[in-house]
């Protein structure tokens, strides 16, 4: 189901920016995201979405940001991606992420956008725009496998195409990298796929690389995950059960191996393992409109 809904606020704000991406404003287009990962924690009760599948669309979201962002007198990072993906299928008909994009240029507000989406290209002139300020744009990727990647992210661009986007937009200057998290445990939580993944994002120009060498799970988002991996990989909801128990935290069992084969890889490529976040120019001031 896909149903309009008028918002009444758009951005949410954090006292201080968040330490890994630098996000002081937070905005969600969307409520539901049809990328539907089977590791979603976004499912999880405390965010109260009752079905992900169905897709809220907030249809008066560039004027609410508009209105908003000329009431802010504290410039920083808009971000957008974390509940849901910007640049799901239904936005290449909508473009809801575009048209917030320009406001977001208007204003000359730094952005940064997680996307597992290809779709991303086709602002790559607003992006532009928005990095003369700071824009950076991550992509989440958890597997260098296209096949495997079909069956955890089956509404996702694949794997290929996020590199092949990565590489266009480090291509016209606009800094990117990847968020590689989740990596599920008994899954990709192997060598080889984190040294592709590497390799991968260091020939397509990553800036950085941020790694969560494992995942969380949690109540409904726990649920859905485990009726997934019986399907998908019959047996191992058993080996999850076993390690992890109820635990929210749950790190990949070679973690410490796998982060070490990781820094050394992006040491040798010169990949940051932590974002270079927005930080204001001395002497900037807010333009008021
Ligand atoms: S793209 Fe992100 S928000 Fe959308 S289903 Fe996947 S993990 Fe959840």
């Amino acid at each position: 189901m896909i149903q309009d809904i008028q918002a009444k606020v758009l951005l949410s704000s954090a006292k201080q920016p968040d330490p890994w991406f630098g996000i002081k404003y937070t905005m969600n287009l969307y409520r539901g995201c049809q990328h539907q990962c089977i590791y979603c924690d976004s499912r999880s009760e405390c965010y109260q979405i009752e079905n992900f599948a169905d897709i809220l669309v907030k249809v008066n979201a560039s004027d609410l940001l508009r209105k908003e962002l000329a009431r802010k007198r504290k410039k920083g990072t808009i971000g957008t991606g974390s509940m849901n993906d910007p640049y799901m299928p239904l936005e290449a008909k909508l473009n809801l992420t575009g048209r917030a994009l320009k406001v977001i240029a208007e204003f000359r507000f730094p952005v940064h956008v997680i996307t597992k989406s290809a779709l991303v290209l086709r602002d790559v002139e607003v992006l532009r725009e928005i990095g003369r300020e700071y824009a950076a744009v991550s992509f989440t990727v958890t597997t260098a496998d296209d096949e495997l990647g079909k069956k955890l992210e089956p509404g996702a661009s694949l794997v290929s195409e996020r590199f092949k986007a990565m590489q266009a937009l480090a291509s016209n200057g606009i800094l990117t990298g990847i968020t590689m998290m989740p990596i599920l445990p008994f899954i990709e939580d192997n060598e080889e796929n984190i040294t592709q993944i590497v390799t991968r994002a260091h020939e397509c120009g990553a800036a950085y690389i941020i790694p969560a060498l494992g995942m969380t799970l949690r109540d409904r988002q726990r649920a859905y995950y485990y009726d997934q991996l019986d399907r998908l990989f019959p047996g191992l909801r058993h080996k999850y059960e076993e390690r992890f128990g109820d635990r929210y935290s749950c790190s990949a069992p070679n973690a410490a191996k796998l982060d070490l084969v990781f820094r050394n890889l992006c040491s040798r490529y010169g990949i940051a393992t932590r974002m270079p976040t927005y930080a204001p120019q001395a002497g900037t001031q807010m333009r008021l409109l």
